[in-house]
């Protein structure tokens, strides 16, 4: 069994729970960041180290940088490769998210290729690499999206954040089918949320509570529907597909669809009148004329809001064995989790 774990990302929102989890199970990890001397980053993970029966090592490394990840790899039994920049605030696309994500993915497969250790490539990619635009599935006679399903319609104009996950993804199956050291299998979360163990992170994961909490759709939030699924379950689906020898392919990962206006309802149900939630569903000609100010673009609310969609995660509960929490568990210690922090 795999007892040597690399894990990039591991500093992240959903990286932090992979590692506590290594950490509790007894693996060995290495961790890389790309600052080490940024110990805020990764702090929280050496108290759980300390505490834990598995042992915890730091290294540095780019995406960016080729070879950055042939030291930390060498000798390893297994990659977890997490990470990737998943941000909608950005100047250049190309440069900001789709380098990062292409050539990381690169840097790291090419890394488990100089060494024979490595058996197994856990890969997070997203359903953004599953499908781009919700007008998707509607425009390819699609009754749900399934793991057989690829993102065919974003661009580095339009979706990039999406557009960067499927073709990082791309790349990992094309380096795979090249060699036959590691196994490869890929996790597609849908949007992740749940407790943060750490402050410091740019996911937009938690800028999304943070927004809707905050008072930011308080005049009406979009119908635009999601997948959910707790930060933990991601965690715990990595380990299934570290673990378990008959993984395969790729894992969607949702707990259910909704859309952003009523997951807002849901939260006012858990926390009253104690945040600025939306009054209303916001109409979508009311978005043509607001999007702006959240950073979306014509296209995007033409071809994604009032759109239904359906992510089948049956995959995830039958042969990885996954068990989904609730999402009102998700939100409720989220959001505790976030006040406690002073994040909201
Ligand atoms: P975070 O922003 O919290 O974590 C991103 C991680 O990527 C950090 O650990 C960061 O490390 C690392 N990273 C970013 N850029 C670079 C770089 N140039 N070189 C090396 N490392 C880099 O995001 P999340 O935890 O939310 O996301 C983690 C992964 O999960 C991503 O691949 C994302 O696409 C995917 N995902 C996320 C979803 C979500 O809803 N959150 C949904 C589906 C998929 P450091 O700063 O320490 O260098």
């Amino acid at each position: 069994m795999a007892k040597n774990i690399l894990v990039t990302g591991g500093t992240g929102y959903i990286g932090s729970w992979v590692v506590k989890n290594l950490l509790e199970a007894g693996y060995t990890v290495r961790l890389t960041t790309r600052d080490k001397t940024r110990t805020s980053k990764f702090e929280h993970l050496t108290v759980i180290a300390s505490e834990s029966p598995g042992a915890l090592e730091i290294y540095e490394a780019d995406l960016l940088k080729e070879g950055s990840f042939d030291e930390p790899a060498e000798g390893y039994d297994a990659i977890i490769h997490m990470a990737s920049p998943f941000t909608l605030r950005f100047d250049d696309p190309e440069k900001e998210l789709v380098e990062p994500a292409l050539s990381g993915t690169e840097n790291v497969l090419m890394a488990a290729n100089k060494t024979d250790s490595v058996k197994k490539v856990v890969l997070t990619s997203s359903v953004a690499a599953v499908h781009g635009d919700n007008i998707d599935m509607k425009e390819k006679g699609l009754k749900e999206f399934t793991e057989a399903n690829f993102n065919t319609s974003s661009s580095v104009e339009h979706q990039p954040y999406s557009y960067s996950k499927v073709v990082a993804e791309k790349k990992a199956w094309e380096i795979y089918e090249k060699q036959n050291n590691w196994q490869l299998v890929v996790i597609n979360p849908s949007f992740v949320l749940g407790p943060p163990l750490n402050a410091i992170t740019n996911s937009e994961s938690l800028q999304f509570m943070q927004d809707m909490l905050s008072g930011k759709f308080y005049l009406g939030a979009p119908n635009l529907q999601f997948g959910f699924v707790d930060v933990r379950d991601v965690a715990r689906a990595h380990l299934l597909a570290l673990e378990c020898g008959e993984a395969e392919g790729r894992y969607i990962l949702a707990e259910r669809t909704m859309s952003v206006y009523d997951l807002s309802k849901m939260i006012k149900q858990l926390f009253g009148k104690k945040y600025r939630l939306p009054l209303m569903r916001a109409p979508k000609f009311m978005l043509y004329l607001t999007g702006w100010m959240f950073g979306l673009t014509r296209k995007f609310i033409k071809r994604n809001v009032g759109y239904f969609i359906k992510l089948n995660s049956t995959k995830s509960r039958e042969k990885l064995g996954l068990k989904y929490r609730p999402l009102k568990e998700t939100i409720v210690d989220m959001v505790n989790q976030m006040e406690s922090f002073g994040l909201v």
